[in-house]
C-alpha cells in the first residue's frame, strides 16, 4: 500500500501501534502535524486530484466513537450502532457518498483502539438486549488492515463478548489476517457486490467480483460467518441479466444454506454531498442522469427503484429463503 507521506500527530507519535505502523511504512515520508484537521480539513483541497496520491494520517478520535446505526440500515431490529476507525477509502467507487461528505481524499486512522473498545463497552452495558455494532460505514474495515491491523484488535475484543455481534462491511480481500485468527460466531463479514458492468464502470481500485468470491468462499470454508450487501442497486439498462450473471456466480462459489443474510439497498446521498461531488467530477456519466429529490436525498425515482428491488429479490429467491433477506435504509 503506497501514500504520498503519512502524517502523525503529534500526540500519539510515541504510541506502541503508531510506532508499529510507522515501522510497516519505513520507506514513505513523515510528517509531524498537532491536529487532523489542519490537513484534513483544510480550504482549497481537490478531492478528485487528491485521491490519485492519497496520504496517511494517523491520529487521535475524540468525542463520540459509537453512534446510532440509522433506521433500517441493520439486519434485525436489536439495538445497532457503527463506528469508525477510519475516514475515507482507499477504493474509488463514483457512487460513494464520501466523496462528497470530506474535502480531503486522504486516509485517516484513528490508533486509539482502546478508547473505541471503552465506547463499545459503555453501549454494550447501556444496552438491556444484545447489540450490533456496524463496522465499515465512512470507510472499508478491512481494506488498510496491513496497515492498520484493526481485526486483530477487535475480532479478540468481540471474541469477549459472545452476546454483543459486529458486522464487518467491505469490499476488500485483505482477509489474510482473519485466516490467522478463529473464526468467532458474532462477528459477519459482509462483503458488498454490484454486477460486473456497474463495478467496472464506477468502482476503480476495487478488487473484481471473482477474487472477492474467492476470499469469502475461503472465510466461509474456515468458519467465518458471511453475509452479501447488493448494494446500491444501480438502475442500468438489462440489470436483471447483470444480476442473474452476478448471482449466479455469487452461489456457485458460495455455499447459500450458510450465509448470514442477504441485503439489497437503494442509492442515496444528500444533496449537499450530491454538488459536491457533480463540482468534483462535471464529466462523470452517472451525475448526469436525472434523479429525483425526497426529503432532502438525492434518490433514483420511485418507479425504477421498486422495480430494481423487487426483480433482484425475485432472483435471490431461487438461492436463500425469504427469511435471512432485509432491505437496508
Ligand atoms: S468501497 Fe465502499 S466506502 Fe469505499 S469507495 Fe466504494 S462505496 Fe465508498
Amino acid at each position: 500500500m503506497k501514500f504520498s507521506c503519512v502524517y502523525v500527530e503529534e500526540e500519539i507519535a510515541d504510541t506502541p501501534r503508531v510506532q508499529e505502523i510507522l515501522c510497516r511504512l519505513s520507506q514513505t515520508p513523515k510528517v509531524s502535524i498537532s491536529r487532523y484537521g489542519e490537513v484534513f480539513n483544510r480550504r482549497s483541497q481537490n478531492f478528485r486530484l487528491q485521491k490519485r496520491k492519497p496520504a496517511l494520517i494517523l491520529a487521535k478520535k475524540y468525542g463520540k466513537f459509537v453512534l446510532p446505526a440509522p433506521e433500517g440500515y441493520g439486519f434485525n431490529r436489536d439495538p445497532s450502532f457503527y463506528f469508525s476507525h477510519m475516514l475515507n477509502c482507499v477504493y474509488d467507487c463514483r457512487y460513494c457518498f464520501l466523496q462528497g461528505m470530506y474535502r480531503s481524499a486522504n486516509y485517516v486512522l484513528f490508533t486509539n483502539y482502546e478508547d473505541f473498545a471503552a465506547s463499545l463497552q459503555d453501549e454494550m452495558t447501556a444496552q438491556s438486549k444484545n447489540t450490533v455494532f456496524y463496522s465499515g460505514y465512512d470507510c472499508d474495515s478491512l481494506a488498510l488492515e496491513p496497515v492498520s491491523k484493526f481485526t486483530e484488535f477487535f475480532i479478540d475484543w468481540f471474541a469477549q463478548r459472545p452476546t454483543t455481534t459486529l458486522e464487518i462491511r467491505t469490499k476488500s480481500t485483505q482477509v489474510r489476517s482473519l485466516f490467522n485468527l478463529s473464526p468467532i460466531s458474532n462477528c459477519i463479514i459482509a462483503m458488498s457486490f454490484t454486477p460486473s458492468d456497474v463495478n467496472q464502470e464506477w468502482e476503480d481500485k476495487v478488487p473484481s467480483i471473482d477474487k472477492r468470491l474467492e476470499a469469502l468462499g475461503k472465510l466461509q470454508e474456515q468458519g467465518w460467518r458471511i453475509a452479501l450487501r447488493l448494494e446500491p442497486l444501480i438502475y442500468q439498462k438489462d440489470f436483471e441479466k447483470s444480476y442473474e450473471r452476478l448471482l449466479a456466480s455469487i452461489f456457485d462459489k458460495l455455499d447459500a444454506k450458510n450465509i448470514h443474510s442477504v441485503s439489497t439497498g437503494l442509492f442515496r446521498m444528500p444533496k449537499t454531498f450530491f454538488k459536491n461531488i457533480v463540482e468534483n467530477y462535471p464529466d462523470e456519466a452517472l451525475y448526469a442522469r436525472r434523479f429525483d429529490q425526497r426529503d432532502g436525498l438525492i434518490a433514483q425515482f420511485v418507479n425504477q427503484e421498486t422495480e430494481m428491488t423487487d426483480i433482484v429479490e425475485s432472483l435471490l429467491a431461487k438461492y436463500i429463503p425469504k427469511s435471512i433477506l432485509y432491505r437496508c435504509a
